[in-house]
């Protein structure tokens, strides 16, 4: 069975990990962002196995078996080369030790039987400062055949030097898109990511509006986007990014309240939005 099964909801994160996997793609450092509840330990352990999996037709398609030993070791927490740093103690925190013992100590050595060994942060939030610290320079300098998730769900929260190592995988299922669909409510938040993103996709207009009903709670899921992106710019001290992601959510409560006053054409409707978007000052940075 594939080990992607049951991560419920997270279509677009669960086929963009398998693209990159199977690509042989996969950033040394990944931040796995979404609400509390969202699968973010699971995925970084299905993307483990997929990684390490001995089963080469499902590796070849960015998956793994779920029943190797490989697999197997993985999914119960005993494979020498995957590991889980978690909160401890009465200050539930990820200690300087853990990072040290687990990560520090091994990573000068070759990994004992993984192709790719990979460290997970359960809450990167919650790494002590000299946790943090000591796990920066190994992102600085990544070493081969090994690959960091660092989980959090309060992106804003952590240190910018490590947010901006990693890639950002967001993943659905929050208030930002909610719907008792999980399959509907990762496709809408993938479209509104889409809209509060920079590329400019000329068939987005029409992937908004082909659901019926899909296209409001996408036009709202975005300007939450592009709030958080706002707040997380602000806390990080860069002020341009945060005025630019405010002004482009400004754009989008503003045509929202105007469109349904006028009750447009919502193809045309949102083409406009889109290229209202893409015209704000400083959008094509
Ligand atoms: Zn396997």
């Amino acid at each position: 069975m594939s080990v992607w099964h049951g991560l419920t909801g997270q279509d677009r994160v669960v086929a963009q990990l398998q693209r990159s996997i199977a690509r042989g793609r996969v950033p040394h450092a990944l931040l796995f962002s979404g609400p509390p509840g969202a699968p973010l330990v699971d995925t970084a352990l299905a993307l483990a196995m997929a990684l390490n999996c001995l089963d080469a037709t499902a590796r070849a398609e960015g998956d793994g078996c779920g029943q190797c030993s490989a697999c197997t070791k993985i999914a119960s927490g005993i494979h020498p080369d995957v590991v889980t740093l978690i909160r401890e103690g009465a200050a539930n925190i990820v200690p300087i030790e853990s990072v040290r013992t687990q990560v520090i100590g091994r990573i000068g050595l070759p990994p004992h039987e993984a192709d790719t060994r990979v460290f997970i942060v359960e809450e990167a939030t919650a790494l002590a400062p000299p946790a943090a610290n000591s796990l920066l320079k190994t992102l600085e300098e990544p070493p081969n055949r090994t690959v960091f998730v660092m989980c959090t769900t309060a992106p804003e929260q952590l240190l910018p030097t490590i947010r901006s190592r990693c890639q950002r995988i967001r993943f659905g299922g929050g208030t930002a898109v909610a719907d008792a669909d999980p399959a509907r409510a990762s496709r809408l938040s993938g479209l509104a990511d889409e809209l509060a993103g920079d590329r400019h996709d000329p068939s987005l207009p029409q992937r908004i509006v082909e659901g019926k009903g899909d296209a409001i709670p996408v036009i709202i899921g975005a300007a939450q986007v592009l709030h958080q992106v706002a707040r997380e710019a602000a806390a990080a001290g860069d002020a341009a990014r945060a005025q630019r992601a405010a002004a482009r959510a400004h754009a989008i409560i503003n045509w929202h309240t105007a469109v349904a006053i006028h009750n447009a054409n919502p193809l045309l409707a949102i083409d406009a939005l889109i290229a209202q978007l893409h015209e704000l000052p400083g959008a094509s940075a």
